[in-house]
């Protein structure tokens, strides 16, 4: 099938975009890299009158260094964060590295995952992990929201249709912190089947676990996390992770409970070997 017709602007700034997405409230789109996009427009489930372009706005390209954090534009590639040396910010190329493969990712961008809010993607799952909040823009100007509450559900998050998510701003880790990062992909390149971060960083008291691939967003593990941080690697037990996950995900069958537990207790692996 081919996409039913629409207009196209590619604005000049962040101004007009939001001005072009506010001009026709419901019927207009952000375009980023177009991967998730463009085939739902050629699938028809998407049937906006016109796409605002916001992949090519400078001000939602940079990756900038801003001291105690990372801010990236909305609409960075998954490719520059991947080539980027970000001290401090690692986990960012290495989760980068691993969505899909590189032609998709020169063109799918950070702020378009999020806003597409796939419940396997990786970045819905990581940031909040990280402690990220997302920079908004909108008719009533900018306002922020934790990654952790961006997103609602599969496909759902925090952005009215007249908003963009115009940043992401990651707090850097400590020389010491440790990541874990898993996922189960029946192939490369495709989304995972389960998949979780962990984030121990004991110089500034954080200690995360989030579970993601879920049937709707990931859900963070915070009675486990914690524990982990007094424990160490001793709470990740198949016991311990079977419990934890049933709190927040009851509804996953056998298959997908054994896939999800096997990928928290390999990334709590990964962060405290
Ligand atoms: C074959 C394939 C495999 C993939 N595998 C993975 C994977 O393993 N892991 C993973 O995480 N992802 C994966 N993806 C998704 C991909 O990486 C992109 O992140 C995703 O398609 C969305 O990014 P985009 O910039 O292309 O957004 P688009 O397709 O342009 O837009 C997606 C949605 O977000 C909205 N939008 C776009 N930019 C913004 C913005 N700045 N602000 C607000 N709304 C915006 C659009 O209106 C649209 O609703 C895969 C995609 C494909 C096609």
């Amino acid at each position: 099938m081919k996409a039913a017709a629409f207009e196209y602007v590619r604005p000049a700034d962040l101004a007009g975009a939001v001005k072009a997405l506010a001009g026709m409230p419901g019927e207009a789109k952000p375009l980023g890299g177009g991967q998730s996009l463009g085939p739902m427009l050629n699938l028809r489930l998407a049937r906006p009158k016109l796409l605002v372009d916001v992949s090519r706005l400078e001000s939602m390209r940079a990756i900038e260094d801003r001291g105690s954090l990372w801010r990236i534009g909305g609409a960075v590639t998954h490719s520059a964060i991947e080539d980027a040396s970000l001290p401090g910010g690692e986990p960012l190329s290495s989760v980068a590295r691993g969505i899909a493969y590189r032609t998709i990712r020169n063109r799918g961008t950070i702020g378009g995952s999020l806003a597409h809010a796939d419940p396997a993607a990786d970045w819905p799952l990581a940031l909040p992990a990280l402690g990220a909040e997302v920079v908004i823009a909108g008719p009533g100007g900018e306002r922020r929201v934790t990654a952790a509450t961006f997103m609602h559900g599969a496909f759902a998050t925090a952005l009215a249709e007249d908003e963009l998510v115009v940043a992401v701003e990651v707090p850097k880790l400590s020389a010491g912190a440790r990541w874990g990062y898993w996922k189960f992909c029946r192939k490369t390149g495709e989304f995972p089947e389960a998949s979780a971060a962990v984030l121990l960083d004991a110089q500034r008291k954080v200690a995360r676990l989030w579970v993601g691939a879920l049937n709707g967003a990931p859900q963070p593990m915070e009675a486990l996390a914690a524990d982990l941080a007094q424990r160490g690697g001793l709470a990740a037990s198949e016991d311990a992770v079977s419990r934890a996950l049933e709190r927040v995900a009851p509804d996953l069958d056998p298959a997908q409970r054994r896939l999800h537990i096997t990928a928290v207790r390999r990334a709590v692996q990964q962060a405290t070997e």
